[in-house]
């Protein structure tokens, strides 16, 4: 029996159908952000999920369920949106699981996406096998998931894991969630933009300042750019020092790292592995790895989908 896999983001809506042993048959990505969600996202999901089925001929009634990863901070029990630390509107308070069991008569597991991305790394990606490990996601936001002795840390509400959301520096940029500081304001991939921005004029580029991405800094950190690498460097130094705290506390064997900028193997990960590594105390860092998370965009619909298995 498949799964419908469902992936609630706050820039598309990605949907799969998903084997027992968590391989995607057939996928598709809807966009979500076209009228700033004057159009409730979740009422863009439902139609969504209406269309995948219909475009790949796929009757709801042979479904074994639907898992639903969502944005957001999310209660696995109720299947609601109990926060919504972006800014996404008609978003909060949104009972996913009760509409979609509503609308198919199926069962319906719905997890936040950073902790759906653990698990699903877990299941069938980077970490099998493993059961101490910190799954960092670096993108718009820093999301986060932590497996510690083989499952998932839930927290007394389920709502553990939000590791964009601890200071290191206390008087630092205000966040979405309103408190100075947090890791995600420094270690975003948004941050890093940010911070090439601000130094833009020093920086002599080439390039406008409105087309700088994670992509054109990469771009220019490739071809030796001595003033992007620098900042490049203090932005891993800023992602490193989120993930030693993170070591100490829960001593992982582990660390992924996701999000669109984990492809970058010598510019990102390896520079991040080595200052992580120096910057443990000595017993955290002996057995413990760091690389990138395996399985990229479909994390997230899988590791719902592992929640109904
Ligand atoms: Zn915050």
């Amino acid at each position: 029996m498949n799964y419908l896999g469902m992936d609630i983001g706050g820039t598309a809506v990605k949907i799969g159908l998903i084997d027992p042993q968590g391989t995607v048959l057939c996928k598709d990505s809807f966009p979500a952000a076209f009228d700033g969600y004057e159009t409730p996202l979740m009422q863009t999901a439902l139609r969504s999920a209406e269309l995948f089925m219909k475009n790949h001929d796929i009757d709801p009634a042979v479904l074994g369920g639907i898992g639903v990863s969502a944005t957001g901070q999310i209660d696995s029990r109720t299947g609601i949106v109990v926060g919504s630390a972006g800014h996404i509107d008609n978003w909060l308070g949104t009972p996913v699981k009760e509409l979609l069991q509503k609308q198919y008569g199926l069962p319906v597991f719905v997890i936040n996406d950073a902790n759906s991305v653990a698990v699903a790394e877990q299941w069938v990606g980077a970490a099998v096998g493993c059961s101490h490990v910190i799954v960092v996601t670096i993108g718009t936001g820093v999301g986060g998931g932590v497996l510690t002795d083989g499952g998932l840390l839930t927290g007394s509400g389920g709502l553990a894991g939000e590791l964009g959301h601890f200071p290191i520096q206390v008087d630092g940029h205000a966040c979405s969630c309103s408190n100075p500081g947090c890791y995600e304001r420094y270690a975003s991939a948004s941050a890093l933009v940010r911070m090439v921005r601000e130094s833009y004029t020093a920086l002599e580029l080439s390039v406008p300042v409105e087309q700088i991405d994670g992509r054109t800094i990469f771009a220019l950190a490739a071809d030796g750019h001595a003033g992007i690498c620098k900042l490049l460097d203090a932005w891993i130094g800023y992602v490193a020092a989120g993930l030693i705290g993170l070591t100490h506390i829960f001593n992982p064997e582990l660390i992924l790292v996701g999000g669109g900028v984990c492809r970058q193997e010598a510019l990102f990960i390896e520079p991040l592995r080595r200052k992580v590594l120096h910057g443990v105390m000595p017993r955290f860092g002996e057995s413990l790895r760091l690389k990138a998370a395996a399985l990229g965009n479909d994390a997230g619909m899988i590791g719902a989908v592992r929640g109904l298995i």
